[in-house]
């Protein structure tokens, strides 16, 4: 029996894995995919206070590298269910694992969101992927696309155009969400090409991925050649299993207070799957170590 099993190992997770090895407590983590989460995908973070510049793969190898040097132990597995009786919370893995513990820490984040167009689903995989940094290698020297008007978008954009010949940035307004430093940067790359206020209606091509079906205000559509599209237009939640256990609000994000607690006894959420105004990396970090002091409080029977 652990005290506190973490599901989820992004910052938000990892922190509070941290956490709660520092406070003496055994600490189970489960990930399913990769450890650092969202921020794996970030070629250049510069906004992790008192690191100037890093790559978000770096940032989650030191993480993980502190959690376990801290004594927390790791397990690669999906968490497939989470039921609680008493003060006894059981959590089940898709590879059959069975893990029991006195609280649990949910750190589920949040997975890309898909436009919902024509030709998407067909083509994710090979045409249309979510990560630059992890696909952006097979599509050097040739033409692609991004999508998105975000830090994401402007990210991935500018880390495609060191690598292809061509990047087409389509965002559904004129005016982009992201930081104006990263704006500046885009409009200053030859290679970067904006295509605003236009919205994609349909991933094309017959036998293998072809290009992107876009429409302008005035409904005049076109097609745009690319070898490769990345979407970046945001993250959704993926809380749907918990949601009997830990309350999700009509997005699918936890519901929690500010203490990250839920309404369930000895459950408590953190990072990007709960209901919050800012996420970031330094609020996911935040948000594990609140967590974990409160799951601490409550184990030492204070809260
Ligand atoms: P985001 O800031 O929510 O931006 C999403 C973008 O996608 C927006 O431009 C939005 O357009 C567009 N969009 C959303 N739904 C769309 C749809 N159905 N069709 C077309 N376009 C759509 O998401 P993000 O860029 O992934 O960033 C998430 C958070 O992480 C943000 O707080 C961001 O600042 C942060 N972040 C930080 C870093 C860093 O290095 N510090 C890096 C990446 C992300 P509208 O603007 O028109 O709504």
């Amino acid at each position: 029996m652990y005290d506190i099993i973490v599901v989820g190992g992004g910052p938000a997770g990892l922190t509070a894995a941290l956490y709660g090895r520092r406070a003496g407590k055994s600490v189970l983590l489960i990930e399913k995919n990769a450890f650092g989460g969202q921020i794996t995908w970030s070629p250049k973070v510069e906004n992790f206070p008192s690191v100037l510049e890093i790559s978000g793969l770096e940032l989650a190898d030191r993480f993980v590298e502190q959690v376990l040097d801290k004594g927390a132990e790791i397990e690669l597995d999906e968490v497939t269910e989470l039921s609680v009786e008493g003060g006894t919370k059981t959590v089940k893995t898709a590879l059959g694992g069975e893990f029991q513990s006195r609280s649990v820490i949910l750190a589920t984040g949040a997975k890309p969101r898909k436009l919902g167009v024509e030709g998407e689903d067909r083509f994710i995989g090979s045409g249309i992927s979510f990560c630059a940094v992890c696909d952006g290698e097979f599509y050097k020297g040739r033409k692609v696309a991004v999508i998105g008007g975000g830090n994401s978008a402007l990210q991935e954009a500018i880390y495609l155009s060191k690598l292809c010949e061509e990047v087409v940035l389509i965002h559904r307004r004129e005016e982009f969400r992201g930081d104006k430093k990263l704006v500046e940067n885009v409009k200053k790359q030859e290679n970067i090409k904006l295509c605003l206020s236009v919205k994609v209606v349909a991933f094309t091509g017959e036998n293998a991925f072809e290009g992107i079906k876009i429409s302008s205000k005035d409904g005049e559509e076109r097609i745009i050649s690319v070898d490769g599209a990345f979407i970046a237009i945001g993250h959704e939640p993926d809380n749907g299993i918990f949601k009997e256990i830990a309350k999700v609000d009509e997005d699918g994000y936890f519901d929690s207070d500010e203490g990250c607690k839920t309404e369930s006894q000895g459950i408590f959420v953190a990072g990007d799957c709960r209901k919050k105004s800012v996420r970031q990396l330094t609020t996911a970090v935040a948000d594990g170590a609140v967590a974990a002091v409160a799951a601490c409080g409550y184990l030492d029977g204070i809260y």
